[in-house]
C-alpha cells in the first residue's frame, strides 16, 4: 500500500523547502484522485494496529503523512482533508514548531501548537519526528535518547496523549536508532525508501513514497497505484547514494580528526 510523504504545502515556498513542497492546488487535486479512485486514508497507528491484530483493512488503504510541521499543512491541507473526511498523520519536529519549545533552525514558517491541536481534533494523528531534526544515526547514545524523549514528552504535554508513531528525519535509521525509538514508546516508525509499504518491512521500517513539487498528475496516479515506483525513484536513489558517499567521507574525516586528537 502507498504511504505518501508530504512536507510543506505552500504557494511560494522558500528555497530550502521548495523541492519537497507541493502547491495547495496540486494537493487538492491529489486528494481528489484518492477520493475518485476509492482510496481510504488511515492514520499510521490505525494501519499498524490493523496489521498487528489481523483486522481487515479497507479496500484501498493509503496513508497521507506530513513531516516537520509546516504552517501550510493547517492553512491549505486541513480544509481539503476535512472536506473528504480523510485521516492523516503529522510528524512534528517539536523544536521547530512556533512557541514555547522553539529551538530555532526550522526551514520555513511552522505550525504553532494551537494549530497542531486543531489538526488533531480534525482527525490527524500527531506523531514524533525528533526534537531538532538531526540525522539520528549519527548521534551518540545520550543525544539520541534526548531527541526521542524530548519530542515524545512535548507532544504528550501539548496534546494530552503520548505519540505512538515516529518518522525518521531524512529517513535515516539503523538498528540502534530503531531500538531506541521502540524504547521511547513509539509503536511504529516510517522511513523513506520510495517503495510501497508492506507488512513484512516490520513496524519500524515502513517505507514511504515522496510527493514533491515536480510530481505531476500522471506520476501521482502511478505512485498510488503502485506502478513504476522503481522507475520514478531511480533518480532519488542515485541522489541518496551520492549523499551517503558524502556522509561516509565526512565520518572518515571526523574519525581521522579524533585519532589525531
Ligand atoms: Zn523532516
Amino acid at each position: 500500500m502507498p504511504i505518501l510523504m508530504y512536507h510543506s504545502v505552500a504557494h511560494a515556498p522558500n528555497e530550502a523547502t521548495h523541492e519537497l513542497s507541493v502547491s495547495p492546488d496540486a494537493f487538492a487535486l491529489q486528494m481528489e484522485v484518492l477520493a475518485e479512485r476509492g482510496f481510504t486514508p488511515l492514520t499510521t497507528a490505525g494501519l499498524a494496529a490493523a496489521w498487528r491484530s489481523g483486522r481487515p483493512l479497507p479496500e484501498r488503504p493509503v496513508l497521507v503523512t506530513f513531516d516537520d510541521g509546516y504552517e501550510g499543512v493547517h492553512r491549505y491541507a486541513l480544509p481539503v482533508l476535512a472536506k473528504h473526511g480523510f485521516a492523516s498523520t503529522l510528524f512534528v519536529s517539536t523544536g521547530w514548531l512556533r512557541g514555547a519549545h522553539d529551538t530555532g533552525g526550522a526551514l520555513d514558517f511552522m505550525l504553532d501548537w494551537d494549530q497542531v491541536r486543531e489538526l488533531a481534533a480534525a482527525g490527524a494523528e500527531i506523531g514524533g519526528h525528533s526534537h531538532t531534526h538531526p540525522e539520528l544515526d549519527q548521534l551518540p547514545g545520550a543525544e539520541l535518547r534526548h531527541e526521542l524523549r524530548r519530542c515524545r514528552d512535548i507532544v504528550a504535554d501539548e496534546l494530552g496523549a503520548r505519540p505512538l508513531s515516529f518518522a525518521y528525519p531524512y529517513g535515516y535509521s539503523d538498528r540502534r536508532v530503531r531500538a531506541r525509538v521502540r524504547e521511547a514508546g513509539f509503536a511504529q516508525a516510517l522511513a523513506v525508501g520510495n517503495s510501497l509499504a508492506r507488512r513484512g518491512q516490520g513496524p519500524y521500517a515502513l517505507r514511504r513514497v515522496t510527493v514533491r513539487r515536480a510530481t505531476g498528475a500522471e506520476e501521482f496516479e502511478r505512485l498510488v497505484e503502485g506502478r513504476a515506483v522503481a522507475r520514478v525513484f531511480a533518480r532519488d536513489r542515485a541522489l541518496t547514494k551520492g549523499y551517503a558517499m558524502v556522509r561516509r567521507a565526512r565520518q572518515i574525516r571526523r574519525k581521522a580528526m579524533r585519532t589525531r586528537v
